[in-house]
């Protein structure tokens, strides 16, 4: 059953315009020939990771990428002919699901690719994955040496393994450290060719890589915050528009008289006769506990600023800037800056933090609420059946 009401004042609001925007834009940069991996990981950071993997395949995208299996799964439930890479490791007591979902897998050891062909045989299947390579990160991948290269072509060997990519990721430290990582990666690839063993799709570049390193796009990228028009890049530019915004109504409205405090502990007290709004979202919406006296949302174009503890499911704001704010009036917790609302840019360096962290802390308590055209299209509620 689809609830289309909201049943609550606090949502979150999806334009999947600005993705289609966005994910053509990344195409347009990238150009025919290269491989977009859209990275939908954690819900498609907090977005809603069903509702976004049409938009993105039809506009541009080749493929999905996930974490973990159960992000894979729910993909693949919906949408059984999108290919979808998990990035992370998988247990070997999971493979059996990793082939029944045809999910495409990450390895970095022989152990686990000998364990995955034998699973494939008792499937009857042929499992496709991708090899990751540690150039300096240090997460996870084949260190670069002779023996891991030995190992890989072994794993080329095996009979129900098809190696579909081959990726790393960089650290982003500068452009040296950038350069090196890439260089390491290279001579992987001139190590593999020259024992005959072509892998068709290497990678190395995310979304900041992807747009101010033309030159380590290769055979494809994974694009994460950029697909939602979160700008981490500053050596290039790419036309994109944040898709999240965060809204809500005045629950309430209390006249607090000069000297009395507001919340737990009362960290804040009014200087002046004040009067303070309770907004109905708290942290456990997703929104972060330490903007307390930092955070501000936007009622009537006016920024109206945080006082006392942020709780659970409700906060307190003083409304001095906004004197005839009623109960009920809208108020933007994040919008895209304009019209004195918070930009995921700016609540992120509020919260000393980054944009990925803020959009994908977003909880399942707020629903998702799905824009075409200035219109609703679809509600998603976190807590009730789809
Ligand atoms: C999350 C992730 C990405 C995407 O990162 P963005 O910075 O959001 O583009 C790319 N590659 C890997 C391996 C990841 O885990």
């Amino acid at each position: 059953m689809e609830h289309q009401s909201l049943l609550r004042e606090t949502y979150i609001e999806i334009n999947l315009d600005r993705i289609e925007h966005n994910i053509r834009a990344i195409r347009s940069m990238c150009g025919p020939g290269t491989t977009i991996g859209a990275v939908v990981k954690a819900d498609a950071y907090g977005h809603g990771a069903v509702a976004l993997a049409p938009v993105l395949m039809e506009n541009g995208a080749d493929l999905l990428c996930v974490a973990t299996l159960s992000e894979g799964i729910e993909l693949k439930q919906h949408f059984p002919n999108y290919p979808v890479l998990l990035m992370g490791l998988t247990r070997s007591e999971y493979f059996d699901d990793v082939l029944q979902y045809h999910l495409i897998q990450t390895i970095d050891t022989f152990e686990q690719a000998a364990a995955l062909s034998q699973s494939a045989a008792k499937h009857r299947q042929t499992a496709h994955i991708h090899i990751k390579i540690d150039t300096g990160f240090h997460r996870l991948g084949f260190l670069v040496n002779e023996e891991s290269i030995n190992r890989i072509e072994a794993i080329a060997h095996l009979p129900h393994i098809l190696i579909d990519g081959i990726f790393t990721h960089l650290v982003l430290l500068d452009d040296t450290t950038n350069e090196r990582q890439f260089q390491l990666f290279l001579s992987v690839r001139e190590a593999l060719e020259k024992r005959k063993i072509h892998i068709p799709c290497w990678h190395i570049a995310d979304s900041i890589a992807g747009v101010d390193y033309p030159q380590y796009r290769m055979d494809g990228i994974r694009a994460g915050a950029i697909l939602y028009g979160l700008k981490g890049f500053h050596k290039r530019e790419l036309d994109i528009l944040q898709a999240i915004s965060m809204k809500s109504r005045i629950n309430h409205i209390s006249p607090v008289r000069a000297g009395e405090g507001v919340s737990y502990d009362f960290t804040w007290r009014a200087e002046k006769d004040t009067r303070i709004a309770t907004l109905p979202f708290g942290y456990a919406d997703g929104y972060p506990r330490n903007l307390r006296g930092k955070g501000w949302v936007s009622i009537h174009g006016k920024r109206a600023p945080i006082v006392g503890v942020i709780c659970m499911d409700q906060c307190m704001v003083d409304l001095s800037e906004v004197p005839k704010a009623q109960v009920g009036d809208e108020v933007i917790i994040y919008g895209d800056g304009t019209g004195n609302t918070m930009s995921i840019q700016e609540a992120a360096l509020l919260a000393e933090t980054n944009k990925n962290d803020i959009v994908s802390r977003l909880t399942r308590r707020p629903p998702r609420v799905y824009m075409k055209n200035g219109e609703i299209v679809k509600v998603r509620h976190g807590f009730l059946p789809a």
